[in-house]
């Protein structure tokens, strides 16, 4: 079997080419270690490039009284104190200079009057603070990370999707992947790898995340022996759009309301004045006026509850829809076009400062922005959960094993900041690089394991050997089948007997994905793809599952109506997964340090 895989050798490996693989691959490979870095997709072709409204970084360049103190605040309050404090700590201070940096290799961000880098306003920041670019913010900073990437000799294997990771003993040693050309087997010899395969949102039905998302990384990472942490908290963006059905999901920036766009019902009525929560009432406008003062950038005024936080504003459009106030085809309306009645060149700022979000859907839905009202409805977007790291380092805690941006768990808590992924992905893709490479300098590379590589082998081509193609266990139904149950079941408004159901769900989606087969041979095989990202969606969604049902509160993203409030007793702990001896999935509570003084004196003051 090992002399049909083709192998290669690296230092260090990164796996997905996002924006944290990039800046790992760039940090190591400046420390002299070889690197390798490896992708499902081509290059370029990842969420990072998507990301619209910007990164967050405590610059200063808009509003003087912004501090790393203040985004500090924000992002925990916004994480409802269960994040990982060091982390959000360290992203915070280290924000403004990766952005900074990221302008040195040549990003061209939008520009203040007096030549410095914009800032918008976006959700849960208290002044504005998203570094950006357009709309189309993404694009640029992972041109950025590639055009310097390239020339520290980084070797890039496109379209090879990693199946399995090898440890000798404890440590990593390598990985299996297949490429999607022409199916046949890699074998990477890494003693470092780092995870950063993104998110799990091809779990749901509606999501802003394309195919590649199929929770890889977190599943890898399972399988070899590292916890998973909060994977109870899913991020069901408030504003995806919700018509023609063909484009169900696709992702409205928040960067809309940051411009002074508001949230409204069928009667025209802006629904979240009627409900501020409690802990960010004295940070928000309780009148319209004050709102559009805020987009505009009056220093005295506070913001629009319609910049609340995700969690809270997507369970306020819920509530609409299923009140009967919503929008014909069941959202609510997103209208920048009022702004007209304010500004004069109200189309042309429009266009100006939103332009993706005016093509995509005059394009797609046929609807001028800068005239009409979008209709809005939540989104699966974005996970909290996924690997548990060590802060400083990233590393897992399987030794050799690092992960980060999306797919590691930590700095956001129960509820992840607009614009805060962006950055994470530069502050913790840059210390995964240095610490990876670093801890290749005091450990040797270990053996690869022949044994571990043929059953890998084997197990990635077991859907050619499958014992039934038609009996409801093709890939593709069973993949639709399980967005279909995640949706309803562990979706944005979750309960106890349906979380069970859920569970009962999986492990018939499991014995169904056991016998799954797949037709044709192993070159341009989207069938037998679908089938290997199905076996990661059910771990990510049975570790999804049970992390909810273990946490009985209500809590950022993670809503239960039949325990709708949150529990003290609960804000103490993190909800962790780990496979267990047998192969089951253990649940564990793990008990979160407490925070020390001066970071307990920062959120005091900002409150
Ligand atoms: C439409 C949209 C808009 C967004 N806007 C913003 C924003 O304005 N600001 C913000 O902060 N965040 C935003 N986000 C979130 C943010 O873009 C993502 O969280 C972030 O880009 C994730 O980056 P990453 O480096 O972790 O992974 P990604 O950019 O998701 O990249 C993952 C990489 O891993 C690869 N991969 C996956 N599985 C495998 C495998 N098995 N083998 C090999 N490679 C694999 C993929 O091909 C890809 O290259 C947005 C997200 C979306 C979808």
């Amino acid at each position: 079997m090992t002399a049909q895989v083709q192998t290669y050798e690296h230092d260090v490996l990164a796996i997905g080419a996002g924006g944290a693989s990039p800046r790992a691959a760039i940090e190591a490979s400046a420390a002299k270690v070889s690197v390798g870095l490896i992708c499902k997709s081509l290059l370029g072709k990842a969420h990072t490039v998507m990301a619209e409204g910007g990164i967050a970084a405590a610059l200063a360049n808009v509003d003087e009284r912004d501090s790393w103190k203040v985004h500090f605040a924000d992002t925990m309050r916004g994480g409802q104190y269960i994040n990982n404090w060091r982390m959000a700590e360290l992203h915070a201070k280290e924000a403004p200079d990766r952005v900074r940096e990221l302008e040195a290799w040549g990003a061209l961000f939008d520009r203040t009057k007096d030549g410095r880098i914009l800032q918008r306003n976006f959700g849960g920041h208290r002044y504005p603070r998203l570094a950006h670019v357009g709309d189309r913010t993404g694009l640029e900073m992972i041109r950025t990370l590639q055009d310097h990437g390239v020339h520290q000799g980084i070797d890039v294997h496109m379209e090879r999707a990693v199946v399995a990771l090898f440890k000798d003993g404890e440590r990593i040693s390598g990985a299996l992947a297949y490429d999607r050309e022409r199916g046949l087997l890699h074998l990477f010899r890494s003693g470092a790898v780092v995870l950063a395969t993104g998110g799990i949102g091809r779990a749901y039905r509606i999501t802003s995340n394309s195919w590649e998302y199929t929770g890889d990384g977190h599943a890898l990472a399972y399988d070899a022996g590292a916890e998973l942490m909060d994977m109870e908290f899913v991020q069901f963006h408030p504003t995806g759009m919700v018509w023609p059905p063909s484009v169900q999901g696709i992702l409205v920036t928040e960067g809309v309301r940051g411009e002074g766009g508001v949230l409204l019902n069928k009667d025209g009525k802006r629904f979240l004045f009627d409900d501020i929560p409690e802990n960010y009432k004295s940070q928000t406008a309780d009148n319209e006026e004050e709102g559009w003062r805020y987009t505009q950038g009056d220093k005295s005024a506070r913001r629009p509850p319609e910049l609340l936080t995700r969690d809270h504003v997507a369970r306020c459009i819920m509530r609409e829809i299923r009140a009967g106030r919503g929008s014909p085809h069941g959202g609510v309306f997103l209208d920048i076009s009022w702004i007209k009645r304010r500004l004069p060149n109200a189309e042309e700022v429009i266009r100006k400062k939103l332009p993706s979000m005016y093509h995509q859907f005059l394009k797609l839905a046929d609807i001028d922005i800068t005239r009409q009202p979008m209709e809005v409805g939540p989104t699966t977007h974005y996970v909290m959960g996924g690997v548990r790291v060590d802060a400083e380092t990233q590393m897992s805690t399987v030794p050799g094993l690092f992960a980060a941006g999306e797919c590691a768990a930590g700095l956001h808590g129960a509820n992840r900041l607009g614009g805060n992924s962006l950055s994470d992905l530069l502050v913790f893709g840059q210390r995964a690089g240095a610490y990876a490479a670093r801890y290749l300098k005091d450990h040797r590379a270990g053996k690869i394991d022949e044994g571990q590589v043929e059953a890998a082998a084997r197990a990635a081509l077991a859907p050619f050997e499958g014992a039934d193609s038609d009996n409801g266990t093709g890939p593709y139904r069973i993949q639709h089948d399980l967005q279909e149950m995640m949706q309803d079941m562990v979706g944005i408004v979750r309960r106890e007997s349906e979380m069970a159901l859920a569970l009962e769900q999986l492990a018939k989606l499991s014995a169904r994905a056991a016998r799954m087969r797949v037709n044709g041979n192993r070159a341009y095989n989207p069938g037998w793809h679908t089938a290997l990202d199905v076996r990661n969606l059910l771990t990510v969604s049975e570790a999804v599952a049970r992390s909810a049902l273990e946490r009985k509160e209500s809590r950022g993203a993670h809503f239960r109506d039949d325990q709708p409030r949150p529990d003290p007793a609960f804000a103490k702990f993190n909800v962790v997964v780990v496979k267990g001896p047998d192969g089951s999935m253990r649940v564990e509570r793990r008990p979160i340090p407490p925070l020390p003084p001066e970071l307990k004196q920062v959120i005091e003051e900002m409150k």
